[in-house]
């Protein structure tokens, strides 16, 4: 098989124009960035239309390292809906160079189901992040400098929750002491860096439907506070209009293709992890416009991307998912039942069990505590057995459970037609999303119902720390945001370690933060970060460019 990087050059794509026509999105709404890259005027979206699309979310069991495949399955469930037929259209993040130079290497798709020039979509695509981080960088600029000359708004040094940000896994600089030199170079104070899908000007951008609305959650954003404990807002140092003035473009959706001529909504790129974890509000809402069903994706397992899917995207636009697709491999549940790395190239039909009530749980949430309809689907890999794949389908089946086997990796949207065929069925049984809180829920009591129904613990813990920032939150009015836990991607507990279907632990909250532009409250669990490190050999060292331009190492 060649490589991801292979395949996507050995496919001519069409220009983006002809993909905007296919699509119906009308050329005057059309920035082209080049030949097979656009920016969408979301303009568009105020037009009145009666077009009524469904929605279908792609999410994952607990993952291993190196990701389960739903970019991939969403692009080939989409490329598979085409040959069915359908008028589909994708809704996707766009990756962060983070990843892309640490372990995953890219996010654009794999194998036969790629979106495509998956190099630039991989590195800067439309300066989207640049820009982001540009405007969040703006924004610690001024607030340091209004300090430094005078400090007029009292803000208290030791209280500042604004960080600067850049997209990059760089540890180095999680803390840092600045504005050390003497009385010209600013005031010294301790300080880190996020990587900037963290950042809230990230999840802003993402939930955002205009300019103004832009620039009215920009100039929200709390900073940090006085010293008469008052939060300090953006808008307190006049920085939303410059910030959203960065922003301008960026807020555009992107529009790419997949190598099957699928029109690509990649917009926006939270992790879900220690973000929201979903593609912008305006890449969904343009995949559903000009699609009949939309495919969209959110990041990790269902517990955080899913959740937050559910839990805030949903509950804040009133977009509904008519089904959710479980992505599962064989990989993945022997990761769930112990199996180290090195090893889930080889055949264990015994842990794979062990790490089965880790899919089972998902589909409960899903099923039943949100009430959708949803199907597991088995991404095959090179590597696995039939006994394993066949394992997997009697266990599914064995209580009650949809299952297909798909293989988009090797085959393109023709590997995905039965998984298409299974979608089409879901999407027309009635369902009603249930959240797993109540609209204006206090914080604590969010906290509570995601982590005893979603991650089944047996209860929440807030650190001293945490209850001083609860009350607070509370005081100044952010108590009934909707939450945003910020949590391991590789154990429903807040423990990296405890994988499989855990039981028998409490989550431990040890920071709460608003992000009052984003509108919700963001809750740190155990030991997550939010500037990653690089892995001991970066996927950066095999990553190289030729003397004509052409890339190679991306995967
Ligand atoms: P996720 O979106 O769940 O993080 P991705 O779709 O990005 O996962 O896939 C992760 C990696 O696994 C990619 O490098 C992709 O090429 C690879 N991959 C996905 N599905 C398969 C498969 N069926 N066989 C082999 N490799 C696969
Ligand atoms: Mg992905």
């Amino acid at each position: 098989m060649p490589t991801d990087i292979e395949i996507a050059r050995s496919v001519t794509p069409l220009p983006i124009t002809e993909v905007a026509k296919n699509a119906g999105v009308d050329v005057k709404h059309l920035i082209p960035y080049g030949f097979d890259k656009a920016k969408v005027d979301y303009s568009l979206l105020n037009e009145p239309t009666d077009h009524q699309a469904k929605l279908v979310l792609v999410t994952a069991i607990n993952p291993t390292p190196a990701g389960e495949g739903k970019t991939t399955t969403t692009i080939g469930l989409a490329d598979g809906l085409r040959r069915r037929g359908v008028k589909s259209a994708v809704a996707l993040r766009e990756p962060s160079l983070g990843p892309v130079f640490g372990v995953k290497g890219g996010a654009a798709g794999g194998g036969w189901a790629q979106v495509i020039p998956m190099e630039d979509i991989n590195l800067h695509f439309t300066g989207d992040f640049h820009a982001i981080g540009a405007a969040n960088n703006l924004l610690a600029a001024m607030l340091d400098n209004h300090i430094q000359q005078g400090n007029q708004l009292g803000i208290d040094v030791k209280r500042i929750t604004w960080k600067r940000v850049v997209d990059m896994n760089d540890r180095q600089l999680r803390h840092v002491i600045d504005g050390i030199g003497g009385k010209a170079q600013g005031v010294p104070r301790e300080d880190g860096f996020d990587i900037t899908v963290a950042s809230e000007v990230m999840a802003i951008l993402c939930l955002s439907t205009s300019i103004n609305d832009l620039k009215e959650r920009l100039g929200e954003i709390v900073v940090g506070y006085s010293y008469a404990g008052e939060p300090v807002r953006a808008r307190d140092l006049k920085a939303q209009g410059a910030m959203a003035a960065l922003l301008k473009d960026a807020l555009k959706p992107n529009l790419v293709q997949t190598l099957e001529g699928t029109p690509a909504f990649v917009h926006g790129g939270p992790f879900a992890n220690i973000a929201h974890g979903c593609n912008s509000i305006m890449a969904t809402r343009m995949a559903m416009r000009f699609g009949d069903v939309a495919i969209t994706e959110a990041g990790f397992g269902a517990d955080l991307g899913a959740e937050k899917f559910l839990d805030i995207k949903c509950r804040m636009t009133g977009i509904r998912p008519s089904a959710v697709v479980v992505v599962a491999t064989a990989r993945a549940l022997k990761y769930n039942g112990g199996v180290a790395k090195a090893d889930l190239n080889e055949e264990n039909l015994e842990a794979l069990k062990v790490g089965m009530p880790n899919l089972l749980r998902h589909v409960d949430n899903i099923q039943n505590v949100y009430g959708l309809p949803c199907v597991v689907a088995i991404n095959r890999f090179p590597t696995d057995t039939e006994a394993e794949l066949e394992l997997i389908e009697s266990e599914c089946q064995k209580l009650g459970v949809n299952v297909k086997l798909f293989e988009v990796w090797a085959k393109g949207g023709e590997g995905a037609l039965d998984l298409a065929d299974e979608v089409m069925r879901l999407i027309e049984q009635p369902s009603e999303l249930k959240f797993a809180y109540e609209d204006g829920a206090d914080v604590a009591d969010a906290l509570e119902a995601v982590a005893t129904k979603i991650y089944r613990a047996d209860g929440v813990d807030f650190t001293p720390a945490a209850k001083r920032q609860l009350a607070e939150l509370r005081e100044n009015g952010f108590g009934n945001l909707p939450v945003c836990v910020a949590k391991t991607q590789y154990s429903f507990s807040d423990n990296a370690k405890a994988l499989g279907a855990p039981e028998g632990f409490r989550i431990t909250v040890r920071e709460l933060k608003v992000s009052a532009g984003a509108h919700f409250v963001v809750a740190l669990t155990g030991s997550v970060l939010t500037m990653p490190g690089l892995p001991k050999v970066p996927a950066a060292e095999n990553i190289d460019v030729d003397n004509d331009g052409n890339i190679t190492g991306l995967f």
